[in-house]
Parts: structure tokens; C-alpha cells; sequence
């Protein structure tokens, strides 16, 4: 059974189905009706930080109990005195030192920094059909708040209209909107990523993003990710289009080609068929094996030009987890985004999802040790984004904290994904001629929607921020789905802003490990984060002496 709470009497949220730990149901639905906390954050923002009912209610935190090894068994320390890491034209008076002054904006990269307004990016999306769906959403609505989004692999190679020949791309259009929408709003924060995996490697994306784009786009190599331990996964739903994938190289299962699955097919008891990647450095037996191929590719994408690249590795074992820290440090790498288990994706096998790899927290203090392990030699480190089941801003915060100095960013898949189909869903609802096109589910608003509001201004607690932003004209280019991003970025802002205040940490820059503790002795044995009351029990101590 879920230790995690269905409803939060507090905040007025119900998950649909059974959360997890970063608050998201196991199962998160495109049609939801709500309404867990990042779906009424999409639309209310930064009033979600708090209690509902404000005048009426008194509020207590039941979160006191801590059991197990968790980010939730972390606990933000905060200070009673003091203002560090202040932003220019920001004095540590008590009247520039209150939240709203904090600054949420960092930078990651080695030569090239990329600058961020929000220390967040998003997880790959890639070529399973929801990314494609609500991409103008999520990526105008990335461009808009400044933080990096990143297209998955396979879109190229599932594109029914993109045109190979000979392992060069002659036409992508799917890889073109994806990367075009975000170009359009990009104000010079953020980033666009795209990443490569074997097949895209064999089908000659590299080459055709830097002649089309040059050095706007960031390559990212992938090694894995938290949810599953093969390669990327899709499902089809028509024998020609699985015939097409398996023409195109891919591994499609089951079979087709086969007469008695295409008679399953007809029958109707096969329904749809999955396409699968493939496994990388398959043909490699030792590690040295894999450094240098992988130092290879890295040399042969910046003999193409490529001056940003980035890795994403998974939550494979400590030996893949400190080969992707070392040798991405070494390569010079601009990022290294390291998920855990317990982050979720489209379709992953389930049981795989539930049983493979290493949880987040686990892996990403094993990623700070080596990390520091390779500081200690005089080492440059790369640039690390952590990932895996981190939806709110106190995730956030532990999960730079955990990391610092190395953690730049935090790597959100699902979480930002919900306000991209919640806002189609609306506007849909209010537009049903745009229905189809949007792949809005819904006919009308539902009750969950019109308690806030029935306009997109009075549901949106950030549409005339957006509007002030792109201007009113523009503004009727503007997927709703994106206006919701932008408000659920907002609050998370505004909260990490919160937290930060409270650590006296008005910069990403200075959040350590120090502002955060051990909630149990498990997790300060896991994570090397002591325990709430061994913090400081010794400056206390003479404190009372004194
Ligand atoms: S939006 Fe997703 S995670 Fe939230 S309640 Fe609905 S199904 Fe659950």
C-alpha cells in the first residue's frame, strides 16, 4: 500500500488514482478532471502554496513522522539570522531581503553557459504520441518561463513523413515543429535539447540538427533513464504502422510481418503492437571499451560543430553511475542528467518500473560522493540535473541541496506535462471547433475547472502575465496548455523562492548541503545528510555554556 495520501484536506486536493511520491497518481491521465496538486497549480499558481479557505481555517502538518529513505524524510533547515548570495542591486537590509528578491535564475554549461530563469528542465519527450500531442504546449510554455525542454529520442525515426536516405535525414518535419516552436519564444533563457539514442545516432540526427539549426540546440547522448532499463518504448495501433517501423530498423514486437500476428490483428485480440529501441554499447565487454567510444562520438559531434552536449544516464548500478560523472567531467560535457527509479514515462513495463534500478535519492547521493571524489583529485565536475519523481518545490530545493555544488538544475517529466494537456483539455472545452486539432478531451469544463473560473483570464492565475509577456496579439497563438506551465513554473518559482528566503539563500548558487537534514537516521546513513537534531548540536551546546 501508497504511504503517500490521496487527499491533502489542507490544500483541497484529491489524486485521481494512488500518488506516489511526488504527489502524481501512478497512472496520470491526459482526460483528468483532477485534482492533485500539480494539476491545480497549472491553473492557480502560486495561491497553492497554501491552505485553502484562508479566514476560516487553522492548518498543522501531519508530515512530522518520518519512516524509510526518501526526499520527503529530508527536511529543509532554515536560520534565524543572516542574507547570503544576495543579487545585484539586492542589500541584505530587511526591506530587499524578503522573498519576491530571491533569485530562481542559474546557468549550467562548461565554455558556453545556458542561462535558466527557473532551476528546472523538463524530461525527454520524445516520440511516444502524448509528447507529440501537447508539444506546442510544452514547449512554448518552457520558452515562456526560460527553462530547458528536451525532445526525446525516436521522433525522427517514427515520423511517417520524415524522408532517410543512405542514414541521412533529408526531411524531419515532426523534429522541425518540435524544435521551431520553442526557437519562436526563446528570449534568450532556457534551451532546446535533442536526444540521440542508437537509432538516431544510425539515422543521422547529428548532422541534420547542426546544418539545419547550428549551435541553437544542445545534443544530448543517452545512456538510459529511471523508468526502464531497455530502450525507448511506443505502442501502435495499426499493422501498417508497424510495418513501417520495422522497415525503418526498429525492433517491433510482436512481429508484424508474421501471418499469425497479423491474423491476432484482424481477429482483434492483439490490439496493438510496441516498438522498441535497442540496447547500446552492446558490442563493448569492459569499460575502457565503452570510455572510448564514448569519448569518440564526443569528439566526432564537436568536429560537426556542436559546442553544447549533454549525457542522460539512468539508475543503472554504481559503476555506469560514476563511469557517466567521470567521463562527461572529462569530455567537458555541459550537463550530466542523472535519473532515478521511481520517475515515470509513457510506457515502460510495469514491472520493470516497479522492481528495476536504483530510487532517486539513493542514486543522487551516490552522485554527490563521486562527485566530490573527483573535486577532491582538482577535477573540473560536470554540471549535474537530477531527476526522478520531483514535482514540487521542496523536491526541488532538497534535490539541488543534495547535490550542491554540482546540481544545477532539477529534471521534471510528468509533472510538466500535466498543465500542457489540462490547458488543451480547456480549451477545447471553450472552443470546440479547435477540439480535435488541440486534442482537447473534454466537451464542456468540468466542475473542478468552474469552481475557479470560465474564462480562460479567471482560470489562469498567470493569462495576463503571459498576455503582458507576448503582448495581446500574439497572445491568440498561445495554447492555453502553455499559459498553464507558465503558472505551475510560477508557483514552483515562487515556493522555491520561499524556501530559499527561509535558508537565507537569495541565489541558486548558495544552496549546500547544509540547508538540508536528515528527518531519520536511515536517510542521513544513506545520504550523508545528518540528522535534524545532530545539526549544529554542538555550536548550541555552547551556546549554552556560554
Ligand atoms: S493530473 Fe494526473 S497525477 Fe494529477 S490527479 Fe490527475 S491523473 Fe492524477
Amino acid at each position: 500500500m501508497s504511504q503517500w495520501q490521496k487527499t491533502n484536506d489542507a490544500l483541497g486536493t484529491v489524486n485521481r488514482g494512488n500518488p506516489c511520491e511526488s504527489g502524481l497518481c501512478t497512472l496520470c491521465r491526459a482526460d483528468c478532471q483532477g485534482k492533485c496538486e500539480t494539476w491545480l497549480s497549472s491553473m492557480k499558481g502560486r495561491k497553492m502554496l497554501y491552505p485553502r479557505d484562508f479566514g476560516w481555517v487553522t492548518a498543522g502538518s501531519a508530515n512530522t513522522e518520518h519512516i524509510g529513505v526518501s526526499y520527503n524524510n529530508l527536511r529543509v533547515q532554515g536560520y534565524v539570522f543572516g542574507a547570503n548570495n544576495l543579487p545585484n542591486g539586492i542589500t541584505n537590509s530587511a526591506d530587499d531581503c524578503v522573498f519576491p528578491n530571491v533569485s530562481t535564475e542559474t546557468e549550467f554549461g562548461g565554455k558556453i553557459k545556458t542561462k535558466c530563469r527557473l532551476p528546472i528542465m523538463t524530461g525527454a519527450l520524445g516520440s511516444t504520441f502524448i509528447a507529440a500531442r501537447y508539444w506546442d504546449s510544452f514547449s512554448i510554455g518552457a520558452a515562456l518561463s526560460g527553462f530547458p525542454i528536451v525532445v526525446g529520442e525516436n521522433v525522427v525515426g517514427v515520423d511517417k513523413k520524415a524522408v532517410i536516405e543512405n542514414g541521412r535525414i533529408k526531411k524531419a518535419p515532426e523534429l522541425d515543429r518540435r524544435v521551431d516552436t520553442f526557437l519562436r519564444y526563446y528570449d534568450g533563457y532556457g534551451a532546446i535539447i535533442v536526444q540521440m539514442n542508437v537509432e538516431d545516432t544510425r539515422n543521422g540526427v547529428a548532422e541534420y540538427i547542426i546544418e539545419k539549426y547550428g549551435d541553437k540546440v544542445i545534443l544530448e547522448l543517452k545512456w538510459g533513464q529511471g523508468a526502464k532499463v531497455i530502450g525507448g518504448e511506443i505502442q501502435v495501433d495499426s499493422l501498417e504502422y508497424a510495418k513501417f517501423l520495422k522497415d525503418r530498423g526498429y525492433v517491433v514486437d510482436p512481429d508484424p510481418t508474421l501471418p499469425e500476428v497479423a491474423a491476432a490483428f484482424k481477429a482483434g485480440s492483439i490490439t496493438s503492437i510496441a516498438r522498441h529501441s535497442r540496447l547500446g554499447y552492446t558490442n563493448r565487454n569492459s569499460i575502457d571499451e565503452v570510455k572510448k567510444d564514448f569519448m569518440g562520438a564526443v569528439v566526432y559531434l564537436r568536429s560537426l560543430g556542436y559546442k553544447r552536449i549533454s549525457l542522460k544516464t539512468g539508475s543503472y548500478g554504481m559503476e555506469a553511475l560514476a563511469m557517466s560523472i567521470k567521463y562527461a567531467s572529462e569530455a567537458k560535457l555541459d550537463l550530466l542528467t542523472i535519473d532515478g527509479s521511481g520517475g515515470g514515462t509513457g510506457m515502460s513495463p510495469w514491472g520493470m518500473m516497479e522492481s528495476w534500478g536504483v530510487p532517486s535519492i539513493h542514486l543522487h547521493a551516490k552522485a554527490y560522493e563521486y562527485a566530490k571524489l573527483l573535486a577532491d583529485q582538482g577535477k573540473k565536475v560536470v554540471d549535474m540535473s537530477f531527476a526522478g519523481g520531483l514535482a514540487k518545490e521542496d523536491q526541488i530545493f532538497k534535490a539541488l541541496a543534495l547535490g550542491a555544488p554540482y546540481t544545477k538544475l532539477v529534471c521534471m517529466g510528468r509533472p510538466l506535462m500535466i498543465p500542457g494537456y489540462l490547458g488543451a483539455n480547456i480549451e477545447g472545452a471553450l472552443d470546440p471547433k479547435k477540439r480535435k486539432e488541440i486534442n482537447g478531451n473534454w466537451d464542456k469544463l468540468p466542475k473542478t475547472v468552474t469552481d475557479i473560473g470560465s474564462t480562460p483570464e479567471e482560470i489562469f492565475a498567470c493569462y495576463s502575465a503571459v498576455e503582458k509577456k507576448v503582448g495581446k496579439k500574439e497572445m491568440k497563438d498561445i495554447p492555453l496548455g502553455a499559459v498553464a506551465v507558465y503558472t505551475l513554473g510560477d508557483k514552483l518559482g515562487a515556493g522555491l523562492q520561499q524556501l530559499m528566503a527561509g535558508t537565507r539563500k537569495f541565489s541558486p548558487v548558495g544552496i549546500s548541503r547544509k540547508e538540508i537534514f536528515s528527518g531519520n537516521r536511515e536517510t542521513e546513513k544513506e545520504t550523508g545528510i545528518p540528522f535534524m537534531t545532530d545539526v549544529g548540536d554542538d555550536i548550541a551546546k555552547q551556546i549554552i555554556k556560554a
